[in-house]
């Protein structure tokens, strides 16, 4: 906490060279062994626990409470710190997980036995039991725990992708509104279906887990290492999640939406699989808490529940798996143990000092309050919760920074995944009559323009007269009033974002769209989402062909940040948010380039560059060019047009007003009016 003001922004910058107070006395440790080391005591405590404080039931009954809601806390840290999905009724999962194994254990749903349930019989998921009421048998279901684990985490699965799926189009606010919804719609479902749920009097005689025919019954420390086993495992589930391609989407979805998708990512399906995930975390930690109290409430899962693993998350650091364990645990404990004692001493000093008020303060209920005030002090003073998920990063040493890099050796690059185009005089991109309306505003009007294999093509003309838009025409970030765009003779017009990055083209944007919160080297990974296969599981376990598909990403990553030298290589594990301007620049053409492009889309690349740093960007394109990527390129320097480009195309108020080579066009009267105003003389020697 020495460091307690730092925040998002300069955390990334700040410099800690020497170590810290806290860390010195663990200085000596290798720093590669800390990590294993710290896991391991952990362990060793945690398995320790219920040992080293004399069987005391209720304390290791609160510690396993704090593992449950640590395991909630990491659900929604996937949905909320991973994805950015701001989601204000995950305990509607928690209850959905409960319900189903309380439903399935408990004396509550008693189907009429016939030889449907025979089968059922034989699996040992049902057994047959006289009525209470009249004559003859009953169904009495009897899901085994171990099993209704897995099957409650894919059901709340299931309802997550459910409630995911109307919600898909909102953000912010409107998200969260949204998931507030389900969160009041679940518990009034339960309440209200009482021949299901025994409504508000909860359902009783829910099963106790049973192991090799031993029950857990009430003994509380069973129940404290399945917490722990649990916790674990989703530790470690989150951690593989968080490191990996699947991760890393969702990151880009958190931090830039657009940009996500116009880097490849699917964000429909990699929103509802953050539900989805997040879920099923919790629908397994319903389970585990109906078992463990044997019966379920639905003022068990209403909106103070969700609130609370929120307010844990936030606590503890938004997307930080260590954090948020760390959060769930001290409010849990927090509520169980301490609030509790302190509650004591106030009235104990009340009764000393004769305050009334002293006397009858009670923490434990005003836990709410006290919730809200810790949240308002994370707020002001450590926004970024206990532990990070960003943790400060070191200033690059001079040395560092000059480091011998190849630079502009373009030859004897391995880029064979760019472009590869020779030059045959097709058309790569073929754009016919597109037309894009914004209300009222025509922003472009019928426009033709073609870009051959292997080409640079550059489209000039005054703000405003349509040159990104044209862009998010062809990239669908808009929707198109008709016309057409074929890519090696494809309609594009019609496919998402991410489908068109698939096919090859890729763009960067005028107004920077990096993943701020994510490494140079991780912004580059994103893009190459598409060409990588690592799925959910292969993400958890990590097999051979994961780690050399990642192995391989990270090495043509760095190729491509090559093309810039010591610019960006120095910097690949930095955090975009700490670097300069035209580093950003770079990057994002960078992240383009990474995904593989057949075209590359530039708008404005030179923007903010100083004259020196355009001259090198301006030769970085052409050598791209020379390796055969085909360019379009929306440029407002003149001479950087002239130095690439083949043909220039002329937009104004959204017509194509001139198009040819760009000394044809230069000379052309109408465009000088239209791009370089009435004072002509002055400009033409501008240009020259
Ligand atoms: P340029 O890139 O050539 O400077 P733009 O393509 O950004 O121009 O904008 C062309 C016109 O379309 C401008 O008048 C702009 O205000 C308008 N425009 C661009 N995007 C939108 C949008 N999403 N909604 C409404 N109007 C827009
Ligand atoms: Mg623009």
């Amino acid at each position: 906490m020495a460091n307690g003001a730092t925040t998002g922004t300069t955390a990334a910058t700040a410099s800690v060279s020497a170590p810290s107070l806290l860390m010195r006395p663990i200085a000596w440790i290798p720093e590669a062994r800390r990590r294993q080391l710290g896991i391991t005591l952990l362990i060793v405590a945690a398995l320790a626990f219920p040992f080293y404080i004399d069987s005391n039931d209720a304390d290791v009954d609160s510690m396993a409470n704090a593992a449950a809601y640590a395991t909630l806390a990491l659900g929604l840290n996937i949905v909320v710190g991973y994805a950015g999905l701001l989601d204000l009724g995950y305990a509607a999962f928690f209850a959905i997980g409960a319900y189903t194994y309380g439903i399935l254990t408990a004396y509550q749903l008693q189907p009429p036995w016939n030889e449907f349930w025979e089968v059922f019989h034989t699996l040992g998921l049902a057994t047959p039991v006289p009525a209470d009421v009249g004559t003859g048998m009953v169904v009495h279901f009897t899901l085994s725990f171990w099993l209704a684990l897995p099957l409650a985490a894919a059901l709340a699965a299931f309802f997550g992708v459910l409630f995911g799926l109307p919600t898909l189009r909102l953000r912010g606010d409107y998200l969260a509104i949204v998931t507030l919804g389900f969160g009041e719609i679940t518990p009034i479902v339960v309440r209200n279906w009482s021949d299901l749920t025994n409504g508000a009097a909860g359902l009783n005689g829910v099963a106790a887990p049973q192991l090799f025919g031993w029950s857990f019954g009430v003994n509380s420390v069973p129940y404290y290492y399945v917490a722990i086993a649990m916790v674990a495992m989703l530790i470690f589930i989150s951690v593989r999640l968080r490191d990996s391609r699947i991760g890393r989407a969702w990151m880009a979805i958190r931090d830039d939406e657009i940009a996500a998708g116009a880097m490849g990512v699917d964000r429909t399906k990699f929103k509802l699989l953050a539900f989805a995930i997040g879920a099923a975390f919790a629908g397994m930690t319903g389970v585990f808490y109906v078992a463990k109290l044997q019966t379920a409430t639905p003022e068990m899962f209403g909106f103070p529940v969700s609130v609370m693993i929120l307010v844990m998350v936030v606590f503890g650091g938004m997307g930080s798996v260590w954090g948020v364990v760390l959060g769930a645990f001290i409010l849990q404990l927090l509520q169980s143990w301490w609030l509790q004692d302190l509650t004591e001493w106030t009235h104990m000093l009340g009764r000393a000092v004769g305050s009334t008020i002293l006397q009858k303060a009670d923490f434990v209920q005003s836990i709410e309050l006290i919730f809200g005030v810790i949240l308002v002090f994370m707020m002001l003073y450590r926004r970024d919760g206990l532990i990070p998920a960003v943790r400060p990063q070191k200033a690059l040493t001079m040395e560092q920074q000059h480091a011998e890099v190849r630079r502009g050796g373009f030859s004897d690059l391995k880029l064979q995944g760019l472009g590869g185009d020779v030059r045959t005089g097709a058309a790569a991109l073929e754009i016919k009559g597109v037309t894009v309306r914004f209300g009222g505003l025509t922003a472009l009007n019928k426009v033709d323009i073609t870009v051959p294999t292997g080409s640079v093509v550059a489209v000039i003309g005054p703000n405003g007269s349509g040159k990104s838009t044209l862009f998010n025409a062809i990239t669908a970030l808009v929707e198109t009033d008709g016309g057409s765009v074929r890519f090696h003779g494809e309609e594009m017009i019609g496919l998402s974002p991410h489908a068109i990055l698939e096919k090859g083209i890729a763009r960067t944007f005028q107004n920077l769209r990096l993943f701020t919160n994510m490494t140079v080297m991780d912004n580059a990974l994103v893009s190459q989402h598409t060409r990588l296969k690592t799925g959910v599981l292969q993400a958890i376990f990590r097999p051979p062909s994961t780690r050399a598909e990642e192995k391989g990403a990270r090495e043509w990553a760095m190729e491509v940040f090559s093309i810039f030298g010591n610019r960006l290589v120095p910097r690949t594990e930095q955090m975009v948010i700490g670097l300069s301007y035209a580093n950003r620049r770079r990057i994002e053409i960078a992240r383009a380039l990474a995904s593989r492009p057949r075209i590359l889309l530039l708008d404005e690349p030179t923007a903010g560059m100083n004259p020196a740093e355009t001259l090198e960007l301006a030769e970085q394109i052409k050598s791209l060019n020379d390796l055969g990527l085909t360019v379009l390129l929306i440029e407002h320097k003149l001479d950087v047009v002239t130095r690439l480009a083949d043909t220039v195309y002329v937009l104004d108020h959204g017509d194509v007003i001139a198009s040819g080579t760009p000394a044809e066009v230069r000379k052309d009267e109408e465009v000088l009016r239209a791009y370089l105003g009435r004072n002509t003389q002055a400009a033409t020697a501008g240009v020259a």
